[in-house]
């Protein structure tokens, strides 16, 4: 037996990156991974990788962009699998490291749906299902920059913290529910948002993805009993 076992895993950002490593080692855990993201080509490179750990998928290519499609999330997955176990939301775009008096309409709009919007509905979405798991897990990715507002990072931090925000307030409501919710914070970690962000850095100096997954994917296990808070997780050596 594994500690998941017969559990249902949604992972958001799954086509690459951090989310792609965490859904790879939910499924090694046991869970059943619905992975989204809206590249299909990385979503059947995350599938093989759980098949090759002994895991299971179902890939649903999506866009997060269009909000009131994440409303029938949850319930589609109640429908299809009977329940939803694990949210684990790592999509996010960095938009562009600017100066916030040059920060174009655009860009604006895009951080404010992937890194903000999309919380606050994949919540309303899931928050039914979760409640009612034996185990209910939400752990959703932040950044240091959610706490400490640097110049440039104000795009990509102001939806981070405003995540945070939100999820702190989400984790006091259901304090007293068996649904345990937490923020993972990864550190600098080898990912195309990385990239953009620091061109210059050498990635291979870096945590890579997998180095992260276990950490984070272990806030979702049965036995967390921690709650509401923001967990610097530690990389694998
Ligand atoms: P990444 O490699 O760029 O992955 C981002 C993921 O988000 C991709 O799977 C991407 O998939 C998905 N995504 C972006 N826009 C989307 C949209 N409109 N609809 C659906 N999915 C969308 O970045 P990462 O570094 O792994 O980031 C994962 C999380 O970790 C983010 O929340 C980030 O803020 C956080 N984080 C990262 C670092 C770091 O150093 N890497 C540090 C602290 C926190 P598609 O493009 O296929 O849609």
């Amino acid at each position: 037996m594994r500690p998941l076992d017969g559990s249902v895993a949604l992972v958001t950002g799954a086509s690459r990156g951090i989310g792609a490593a965490v859904a790879v080692e939910l499924a090694r855990l046991g869970a059943h991974c619905v992975i989204t993201a809206r590249t299909q080509g990385g979503l059947e490179e995350t599938d093989d990788a759980i098949r090759a750990a002994g895991g299971t998928a179902t890939l649903l290519p999506f866009d997060l962009e269009k909000e009131a499609e994440i409303d029938k999330l949850g319930p589609s997955i109640v429908q299809r699998f009977g329940r939803l176990d694990i949210l684990l939301h790592a999509a996010g775009v960095l938009a562009k490291l600017t100066p916030v008096s040059h920060i174009m309409p655009r860009d604006w709009n895009e951080a404010v749906a992937v890194n903000l919007t999309a919380c606050w509905r994949l919540i309303r979405s899931c928050d039914p299902p979760l409640r009612a798991a034996p185990a209910g897990r939400a752990v959703l990715l932040t950044d240091s920059v959610a706490a400490a507002p640097g110049a440039f990072w104000g795009l990509y931090g102001f939806g981070k913290a405003g995540q945070q925000y939100l999820a702190q307030s989400w984790a006091a409501e259901v304090a007293h529910t068996t649904l345990r919710v937490n923020l993972a914070d990864p550190g600098a970690v080898a990912t195309h948002l990385r990239a953009n962000a620091m061109p210059g850095e050498d990635p291979t100096q870096l945590p890579q993805p997998a180095d992260v997954a276990p950490g984070i994917a272990s806030l979702c296990l049965p036995g967390e009993s921690r709650h509401g808070q923001v967990i610097r997780v530690a990389a694998a050596a």
